[in-house]
């Protein structure tokens, strides 16, 4: 770990540590094919207060910083990928409530995120990556705002009951919208069969004219690209420390394997082969940690992270599959099984190349910022 915590961050980090390890652990293989967190884990996760860490004590929340919740969201993932997965999606639609939002907006909304989850919708049937190409849009009234259009892949989309949503507010321009399931016209759509992360439901929802006031107007008219990158920003520390986790999960389940399976005679943790894999699965954990804790160090420092942050997660991404992978072949052909956890961690940390921005496009945000850095 590259950063000191603060006492009350290491009384958290033991709190996440227990909870996490008494009631999440266990039922690991279980979320992912029964497709769902168990409601009882659910009443206690919200019970505990996970929803409420990033909101300010004014709103009733515990008021922790990014390295606290980029730390919880790690020490979930170390156990289960989709229950850090699910916290991720609230706390960054969370977040931009807390940047853009009105005082009113803030003051209504705030309090019910410590136990309403919340998401971010951008993504529309024909096309994510092209945020100009959207149809969906909102369309002003008098003083209301007539909302319409279909919204897909959203992070807790259906578990989530607020969600943030980019809507065309012309021809060239994106706003963000607040938008509440309790809305006459708002509709929630189906879930997406996805091979991963299967603890958290990923939807779609319909705005059917839908009519929100103006102080559901997330930051000004035509600022929602920015607040959609900015969304993505906060959201790819997170998803860093997601890629950590489950980094850390393959390494811990390598090493117990490799320790008690013997070849010849000896634990298979003597043989090159695998000492190489487990090497590199920790390695993969170390660097993505370091990327992810940076990135969340220099938000709190109030410099640019944008980068730093998409860092995290393009690297993250792919080193932990990799790290999966490496894990599998370690466990051999249990690894392949569907009765040991190795073979969902490769499905869920395949999410993070596409989740948040696509690979690709991460790759292209990183080039320009290095290059352009280049020619100061
Ligand atoms: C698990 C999961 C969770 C998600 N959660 C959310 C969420 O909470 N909210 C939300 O709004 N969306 C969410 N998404 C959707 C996600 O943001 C999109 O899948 C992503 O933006 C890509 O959009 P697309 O799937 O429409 O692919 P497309 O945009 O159609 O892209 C298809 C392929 O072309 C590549 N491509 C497209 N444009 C370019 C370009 N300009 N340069 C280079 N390559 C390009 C892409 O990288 C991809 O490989 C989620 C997706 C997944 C899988």
């Amino acid at each position: 770990m590259s950063i000191k915590l603060t006492q009350s961050q290491v009384m958290l980090h033991q709190m996440v540590t227990d909870f996490a390890d008494k009631e999440v652990k266990p039922l690991d293989i279980l979320i992912d094919k029964q497709r769902n967190f168990p409601a009882e884990l659910w009443d206690k996760f919200v019970n505990t207060g996970f929803l409420g860490l990033t909101i300010p004590e004014e709103y009733g929340g515990a008021g922790f910083d990014v390295i606290a919740s980029s730390q919880t969201v790690y020490d979930f993932a170390v156990r289960n990928a989709s229950i850090a997965f699910t916290l991720e999606g609230h706390y960054k639609s969370v977040d931009q409530v807390l940047k853009y939002g009105t005082t009113e907006l803030k003051e209504k909304y705030l309090p019910q995120a410590n136990n309403r989850i919340f998401g971010f919708s951008s993504t529309e049937p024909q096309g994510g990556s092209n945020v100009m190409g959207h149809t969906a849009k909102a369309v002003k009234e008098g003083d209301k705002w007539v909302l319409n259009g279909n919204k897909t892949m959203i992070t807790n989309g259906g578990l989530a009951e607020v969600y943030c949503v980019l809507l065309k507010t012309s021809p060239t321009e994106l706003s963000c919208f607040l938008v509440d399931e309790d809305m006459p016209g708002f509709k929630h759509g189906k879930r997406e069969n996805f091979i991963g992360m299967n603890g958290t439901p990923i939807g779609e929802i319909f705005l059917e004219n839908v009519i929100v006031s103006e102080e559901h107007l997330l930051g000004t008219v035509g600022q929602g690209v920015a607040i959609g990158d900015n969304a993505h920003y906060d959201a790819r520390i997170l998803m860093g420390a997601i890629a950590a986790g489950i980094t850390e999960h393959a390494l811990n389940i390598a090493i117990d394997y490799a320790k008690q399976r013997e070849v010849k005679g000896e634990p298979i943790t003597q043989l090159y082969s695998i000492q190489e894999k487990i090497t590199e699965i920790a390695i993969a954990k170390e660097n993505t940690q370091l990327l992810y804790q940076e990135a969340a160090k220099l938000k709190i420092a109030g410099k640019p992270y944008a980068k730093v942050a998409t860092m995290a997660k393009s690297y993250g991404s792919r080193a932990s599959y990799t790290a999966a992978d490496h894990a599998l072949q370690v466990l051999g052909g249990y690894g392949y099984s569907r009765e040991y956890p190795v073979e969902h961690l490769l499905r869920d940390a395949r999410a993070l190349q596409l989740a948040e921005g696509s690979l690709e496009k991460m790759m292209i945000e990183i080039a320009k910022e290095v290059v352009s850095e280049g020619k100061e």
